[in-house]
């Protein structure tokens, strides 16, 4: 132990701040490790190409509460947000393994229904589940899972790279899987109340889809091959677009800007957060678990992308000292603040 007497409020730090501090302990010894804790996966030299490794761990009451998400579902998400941080280096998923920690509340056949949303995802991004571990916990479930890529040492896109006056993008629309969970949260307030209750869920099938069955982009990932694209930098939005956007800024050492009007949002992601109250920027800025790409291109390729029905252009990257802003719809410069989760809170 180092100094006893102080003690740091893992609050104070926020996820972030906290792997910042745990940086330190990690020195890369062998040659062959390219890049270790940073982006939203370790880079492997294999000669030619690269492995890529990433892990993501769920926990019950954290990340997922079973009153309303089904074991298959999250089977299903738990690897499709493994498989994203593949999909941010620009790389194909292979291999994973799958640990548990379990506690007696579970059955055999709950466990099955877990595994074959695994499974099902398996089939889906073309993955072997190759091992795993299986352990006792005192109080609900903990699934963690490590994912292998791999991709051609060429082709890895990392966080850090971005240039000045590169453009930003991102795929699909933003906030979908934030008001899913409000939703989701509002209509087991109801049943907690009045346990006869019915879901009011008609015509919120999307936003409830994208909380309990979100993609990885794998497909867009092959679009970029197709269509000759290398982004200059990328990154998954697992945490809110502001929360991604500073970690690019901060990574290749840039500043940006983007644009309110241009943040794509769905009719449906609107239309709840109106209902809910909620602004739709919260929504989309800091509203986490969309899993789309947030991605930066150079200017010589913005043609290619230019008329893409499904990726936004929504602004560009500049010198640091001009910091991170959003330029509102009434033309105001509003400094980006990472909102994400913090656990810790
Ligand atoms: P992502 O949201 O893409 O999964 P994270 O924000 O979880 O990425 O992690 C950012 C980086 O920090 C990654 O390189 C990850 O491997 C590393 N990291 C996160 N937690 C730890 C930890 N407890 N010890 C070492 N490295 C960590
Ligand atoms: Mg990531």
């Amino acid at each position: 132990m180092e100094n006893t007497t102080e003690r740091t409020e893992l609050s104070s730090l926020g996820e972030f701040g906290l792997i910042d501090r745990l940086k330190k302990f990690a020195h890369l010894k062998n040659t062959d490790s390219l890049l270790g804790i940073g982006d939203d996966a370790a880079v492997i030299d294999c000669g030619d190409h690269v492995r890529l490794v990433s892990t993501d761990m769920m926990v019950e009451g954290i990340h997922f509460d079973l009153s309303y998400m089904p074991l298959k579902h999250l089977g299903y998400k738990a690897v499709a947000t493994n498989v994203s941080d593949i999909a941010a280096m620009n790389g194909k998923p292979t291999q994973l393994t799958v640990s548990i920690a379990v506690s007696s509340k579970f059955s055999l056949e709950a466990i099955e229904e877990l595994y074959r949303g695994i499974q099902a995802a398996c089939e889906v991004y073309n993955v072997d589940l190759v091992g795993g571990d299986t352990t006792s916990s005192r109080s609900g479930l903990m699934i963690s899972i490590t994912i292998i890529g791999t991709a051609n040492k060429q082709d890895v896109v990392y966080r850090s790279t971005a240039k000045d006056k590169d453009i930003i993008c991102v795929t699909g629309d933003l906030g979908g899987a934030y008001m899913g969970l409000q939703l989701l949260e509002r209509e087991k307030q109801v049943f907690l109340a009045n346990p006869n209750a019915q879901p009011q869920l008609e015509d919120k099938d999307y936003v409830v889809q994208r909380q309990l069955k979100p993609e990885a982009r794998m497909d867009f990932i092959h679009e970029l091959k197709n269509l000759e694209i290398r982004p200059t930098s990328m990154i998954d939005i697992s945490d809110g677009l502001a929360s991604e956007l500073m970690h690019l800024c901060k990574a290749s050492g840039l500043g940006a800007r983007i644009y309110e009007d241009k943040l794509p949002i769905d009719s449906q992601t609107e239309q709840i957060a109106n209902e809910f109250n909620i602004s739709t920027n919260t929504c989309m800025l800091n509203g986490g678990e969309d899993y789309e790409l947030l991605f930066t291109i150079s200017q010589d390729d913005y043609a290619k992308l230019r008329n893409h029905p499904d990726v936004t252009t929504i602004g560009y990257m500049h010198s640091a000292d001009k910091g991170i802003h959003m330029v509102s719809i009434g033309q105001q410069l509003v400094p980006l603040t990472a909102q994400g989760w913090n656990h810790f809170e």
